[in-house]
């Protein structure tokens, strides 16, 4: 393949992908350890494979004042969330070790500055709320008090749950390419895959020419689909319904803020890295409880300037089976009633599910309810 091939794609945003591994320093054993929490780690891990580009390593003030105040970063380029390491004091070093879960090093950190935030200030920017019932703002209040910025060195990286759907920026790039694809939509997901976001896929398939298919596996909420379950979800439903020269299924390994627009955003940006030209917005993406009005996510790509973020937003109604049409369909395309609608409630389905019944097809592949109620059993 030829390099003209991965040029034919999206340029990563920035212009570059950042590679943020390196080999394993001399004097390691000397160095301060810092111990990284699961979305710090995550993060890291973004930071390596170049999903964070042009970011090289934990914001600093500058960064991190202008993305909290202004979505962008102090460069110009348009940035949403901050991607910052909270440590307990300023290390003494000039280099700190980076540890992992298990205590082990993983990468090292050349110290830029240490500086103080306000958690409540944060929360409310990004968050658009103090409320601490809110997960992400909840996280945030339990960070340690100071940021540790630098750029980093990642010698090791995180080994992946998912080998096969373990696939950085570089990979998914090669992996397009390889299928002669020029125009690409992601689609984020953390929950299994249903009709509706089948259907919008599809949609979106039909205006270019290929579809990432890229499930969130990192930290998620105790209370979302387990992610085994779900990756077998997306494999059953990609192998009887989606042409495989058109889909590519991988893991994205972020950890979910559930800051809504701003997370929409992130996402988007994140995904161009990943090689896409486009990347679809339902309702309430990234959004919890009713923090949210429900295109805020959608309504938040108006403050950028025309074509400022490259990736193209896709912008998607809510979506459903209606019996009159006898297709898929959404508020924009029927002109018919709820009576005629197939809509199931969250709490309907896994009630369902939990009672080992099978939802109706218009709602749910039956292959995908199957694996659904095997998990549910199974607990
Ligand atoms: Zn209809």
């Amino acid at each position: 393949m030829t390099v003209a091939a991965t040029e034919r794609l999206i340029a990563p945003h920035g212009g570059a992908l950042v590679d943020g591994t390196g080999a394993r320093p001399d004097g390691l054993e000397a160095l301060e350890q810092i111990p990284l929490t699961s979305r710090e780690l995550s993060d890291l891990d973004m930071l390596a494979s170049g999903a964070l580009s042009p970011l090289e390593g934990f914001m600093g003030r500058a960064d991190y004042e202008r993305v909290i105040e202004e979505m962008h970063l102090v460069d110009g380029l348009p940035w949403a969330l901050p991607v910052c390491l909270a440590v307990d004091a300023a290390p003494a070093g000039d280099r700190v070790a980076l540890v992992d879960d298990s205590g082990k090093p993983v990468a090292v950190l050349d110290v830029d500055e240490v500086f103080d935030y306000e958690k409540e200030r944060e929360a409310e920017l990004c968050f658009r709320t103090t409320d601490d019932a809110h997960p992400g703002v909840a996280r945030l209040y339990e960070q340690r008090p100071l940021y540790l910025a630098g750029r980093v060195t990642v010698f090791e990286r995180a080994r992946p749950e998912f080998p096969e759907l373990a696939l950085d920026p570089a990979d998914t790039r090669r992996a397009f390419a390889e299928r002669g694809w020029k125009r690409v939509v992601g689609f984020q997901t953390r929950n299994p895959i249903h009709r509706a976001h089948e259907y919008l896929t599809k949609v979106a398939l039909e205006t270019v020419d290929g579809l990432l298919v890229h499930p969130l596996v990192g930290e998620t909420k105790a209370d979302d689909v387990p992610v085994e379950v779900r990756v077998n979800c997306y494999q059953t439903l990609l192998d009887g319904y989606y042409p495989p020269d058109r889909v590519v299924l991988s893991a994205f390994p972020a950890a979910m803020r559930y800051a809504g627009p701003r997370e929409a955003i992130w996402h988007a940006i994140c995904r161009k890295n990943y090689g896409c030209s486009h990347f679809i917005v339902g309702r309430d993406h990234a959004g919890v409880g009713d923090y949210y009005g429900t295109y805020d996510a959608q309504l938040v790509f108006d403050e950028f300037a025309p074509h400022e973020l490259d990736v193209e937003p896709m912008f998607f109604e809510h979506t459903f089976w209606c019996n009159v049409c006898g297709s898929m369909a959404s508020t924009k395309s029927c002109p018919h009633g709820a009576e005629d609608r197939v809509m199931l409630s969250g709490t309907k389905v896994r009630e369902m599910l939990g009672q080992g019944d099978v939802p109706p097809v218009e709602f749910t592949r039956p292959e995908v309810a199957e694996v659904l109620i095997d998990a549910y059993r199974r607990d």
